[in-house]
Order: structure tokens, then C-alpha cells, then sequence
């Protein structure tokens, strides 16, 4: 298989191939049809194995252009380090798109990122906490969201961000496309999947 098989735009493709990225994981393989499908998507996939490509690819392609104000896509992620991961690969594969985005993230003052999303983001990468510290502070607008996405579900509930979560899904348009990706599937995972997931098609490798 490869990279042209997927319906993917010559932007995405261009960023692939300067990523250096010859053909797709298993991963990939499995999850960017039916992400591009619209389908609900629970992942079980360890770092490593190309799962962060899986459903940022996909994504940019169905959110395609920048558009107005708010952002339309969220990916959780429970560190730090991972969000700036997941930021940096949003950056690599959106090059050649027009799309804005933004990490956000504890542990530094907020004022940079308020910043930056009164300029107008399409897609927000963020911790729990601080992006609900952001929201409730009138400086996130949730209303335009379309694709909630998060990854390493299974850290985020031992980190214990469960409540953050919750109360997450209480704010946000209740017709959107989720997105689980999870290194491992333990029962509190798959409550959390089962709460938030809309007939998921399970993908492993
Ligand atoms: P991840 O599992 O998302 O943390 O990705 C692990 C590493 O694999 C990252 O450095 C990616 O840039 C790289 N990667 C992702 N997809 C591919 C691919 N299809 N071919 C080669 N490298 C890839």
C-alpha cells in the first residue's frame, strides 16, 4: 500500500514525502480510510508505530482550510512533552496547508497562547487541565468543533483527568467525529470509550 492509495490532497502528500515517510505504517494502513470515512475510531497503538500520522493526516484533510475564528478540531493529550510532540507533527504534515494551530499547555503562564488563539486556530493541541482553564475563561470557543481526538487515553485516566474530561464533553457540540487512540485497553479506557465513542470501529496492531 501506499501513501497515493489514500484520498489525500497533493499538499499532505508533498509534506509526506518531505517527511521522509515512504509508505504507510499499519497503523495508518488500518485507520486513515475510516478516519476519512467520518467513522468514530478507537485505536490501540503504541508510540512508535506511526499512530500520531494515523489520525492528523486524515483530520487535516477533512478540516482542509482555515476557516474563521475557532478552532474545529481538539486533540487531548495528558503531558506536556506529548502535546509539543503532536504539535510538531502537525506543523511537518500541514506545511503546505494554510491550516492554524496551536499547543497548549500547563506550567507557563497563559498569555502567549491567548495570544495566538485571538488570531484564529483551526486545530487546538492540548493538555486537559489548561484547555479547560482556557475555556472557562472565555478564551477557547468551542461551538465550531467538528473532531475530538484523544491520545494515550490510557495515561490520561492515570493521570487522573478524568473529571477534566468529563466536564470537556459536557461543553462541546455533541455531533462530532471521536477519535481514542490508546496504548493499552484496561476497563477504565474502555468505559471512557464506550461513554464517548459513537460506534467505533476498533483498529490494533
Ligand atoms: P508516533 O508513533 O506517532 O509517535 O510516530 C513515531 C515516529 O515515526 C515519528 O517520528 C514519525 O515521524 C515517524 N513516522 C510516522 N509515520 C511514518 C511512516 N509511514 N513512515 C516512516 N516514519 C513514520
Amino acid at each position: 500500500m501506499n501513501f497515493e492509495d489514500f484520498n489525500l490532497n497533493r499538499q499532505l502528500l508533498n509534506a509526506i514525502a518531505d517527511a521522509g515517510y515512504e509508505v504507510p505504517s499499519p497503523i495508518q494502513e488500518q485507520a486513515i480510510p475510516l478516519v476519512l470515512e467520518g467513522h468514530d475510531v478507537l485505536g490501540i497503538a503504541q508510540t512508535g508505530t506511526g499512530k500520531t500520522a494515523a489520525y492528523v493526516l486524515p483530520l487535516l484533510m477533512r478540516i482542509k482550510y482555515a476557516q474563521g475564528m475557532h478552532p474545529r478540531a481538539l486533540i487531548l493529550a495528558p503531558t506536556r512533552e506529548l502535546v509539543m510532540q503532536i504539535g510538531a507533527a502537525l506543523g511537518e504534515l500541514a506545511k503546505y496547508t494554510d491550516l492554524r494551530h496551536i499547543a497548549i499547555y500547563g506550567g507557563l503562564g497563559p498569555k502567549t497562547q491567548i495570544e495566538a488563539l485571538q488570531k484564529g486556530v483551526d486545530i487546538v493541541v492540548a493538555t486537559p487541565g489548561r484547555f479547560l482553564d482556557l475555556y472557562l475563561r472565555g478564551e477557547i470557543v468551542v461551538k465550531q468543533l467538528t473532531t475530538l481526538v484523544m491520545d494515550e487515553a490510557d495515561k490520561m485516566m492515570d493521570m487522573g483527568f478524568m473529571p477534566q474530561i468529563n466536564r470537556i464533553l459536557e461543553v462541546i457540540p455533541r455531533k462530532r467525529q471521536n477519535l481514542l487512540f490508546s496504548a493499552t485497553f484496561p476497563a477504565k479506557v474502555e468505559r471512557l470509550s464506550e461513554n464517548f465513542l459513537e460506534g467505533p470501529i476498533r483498529v490494533e496492531v
